[in-house]
């Protein structure tokens, strides 16, 4: 597999060396060979080239199978105008790879459910996935604009486009609990009429998949109330941009999060948080959430659960184990830097694969 590498800006680059370590690693045990190349994007791209998103970065992306991301900002560009920011080049990453399904776990550790912000009770035991959809809705319905005194968005989806990333759901929840929550408004918004009936169409492929309806309001209340209740959640672009940042605060830190952008020309992978430059340069970045997303990469774009699962058993055998990278320690409490992490998650990975190998040859 060709890998294109962007670690981009900040503690980028240090969380995608230590993703790019784990999957070196395992790649043996699974017989899976990676290509890596790396390229530029952000501000390190500005610096050299004078582009947030180079002919040669977008070139080499469009011939992988999957791009791995780090982050991309730094304050010295925060003046100039949105396209020629780092974020601008990242905007045009995702527009040229084209991925109209965004997928966000949102998981309770159990050595951390002590840090999120609702009770443990009730956070214990939630392991979910939104899917959301990125290429239409709200965010992209013509006509839009401004007029005297007045704005107008306009909400459009067509059933392909309902279909496609409906059918990412039901697989996605095919490898899980099996469950799919559709989320959307349909006693309010045609758009969601049309998305219901689509989403009820294509479940009729999924015989042994559940689908349940909920409105986005009821949605949002029991991301709160009663988190572990989801498995998979399919919404639209808006619904699911602010359902995913409700489901991602639920975990308490930041630098767990990984996500995957899939579904275009070359599938996405990426850590949820940006560049952090209060902590770059300085080995002190959680690279769990980098660590992830190249889990991801390996349960969607190569289709390998086992060493996927591998990388996912490493990382909740790393907290149980009581470590803790700088941002989930206590206040003075010893922690693990960017690199020993990447180092023992390589090794526990490496280790749960094997005990697998073992397991199966017994
Ligand atoms: P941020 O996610 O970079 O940081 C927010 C806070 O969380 C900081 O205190 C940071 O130290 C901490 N943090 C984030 N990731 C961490 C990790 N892995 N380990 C430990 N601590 C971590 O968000 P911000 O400060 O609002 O933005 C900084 C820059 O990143 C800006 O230029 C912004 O535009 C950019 N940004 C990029 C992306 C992306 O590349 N996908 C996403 C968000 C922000």
């Amino acid at each position: 597999m060709k890998i294109a590498i962007l670690a981009g800006d900040g503690i980028g680059v240090e969380v995608t060396r230590e993703a790019v370590r784990v999957l070196l690693e395992i790649a043996p045990i699974y017989d899976l060979h990676f290509e890596f190349s790396e390229h530029l994007i952000g501000g390190d791209a500005i610096r050299r080239v004078g582009n947030p998103f180079p002919d040669e970065t977008r070139a080499a992306c469009l011939e992988s199978d999957a791009v791995l991301l780090g982050a991309v900002g730094s304050p010295e560009f925060d003046r100039l105008p949105p396209r020629e920011r780092p974020e601008g080049g990242l905007l045009r990453l995702r527009t040229a790879l084209g991925g109209f399904a965004n997928l966000r776990p949102s998981r309770a550790y159990p050595a951390l459910v002590g840090s999120s912000p609702l009770r443990e009770d009730v956070f214990a035991g939630t392991d979910m996935v939104i899917v959301r959809e990125l290429l239409g809705g709200l965010y992209f319905g013509e006509p839009r604009g401004t007029a005297e005194g007045e704005a107008f968005n306009t909400m459009r989806y067509s059933t392909d486009e309902v279909e496609r990333v409906a059918r990412v759901a039901f697989e996605v929840a095919s490898g899980r609990k099996k469950l799919v929550t559709s989320v959307d408004k349909a006693n309010v918004l045609e758009t969601s009429q049309l998305w219901r009936a689509t989403v009820e169409r294509v479940a009729k492929d999924y015989p042994g998949i559940t689908l349940e309806h909920l409105y986005v309001d009821a949605c949002a209340m029991h991301l709160v109330t009663n988190p572990s209740r989801f498995d998979v959640i399919l919404t639209e672009n808006l619904f699911g941009d602010i359902l995913s940042d409700e489901a991602a605060v639920l975990t308490g830190s930041l630098g767990m999060l990984a996500s995957a952008t899939i579904g275009g020309k070359v599938d996405l992978f990426e850590p949820v948080h940006g560049s952090a430059p209060d902590i770059a340069g300085r080995n002190l970045a959680n690279p769990l959430g980098a660590i992830a997303s190249a889990a991801m990469m390996l349960r969607y774009t190569c289709k390998n659960e086992g060493a996927a699962d591998a990388i996912d058993r490493a990382i909740t055998k790393f907290l149980d184990a009581g470590h803790r990278t700088a941002d989930l320690a206590k206040q003075g409490a010893p922690f693990f830097s960017t690199s020993d992490t990447g180092a023992l998650i390589a090794q526990f990975a490496v280790d749960a694969a094997n005990m697998v190998h073992a397991y199966h040859a017994v």
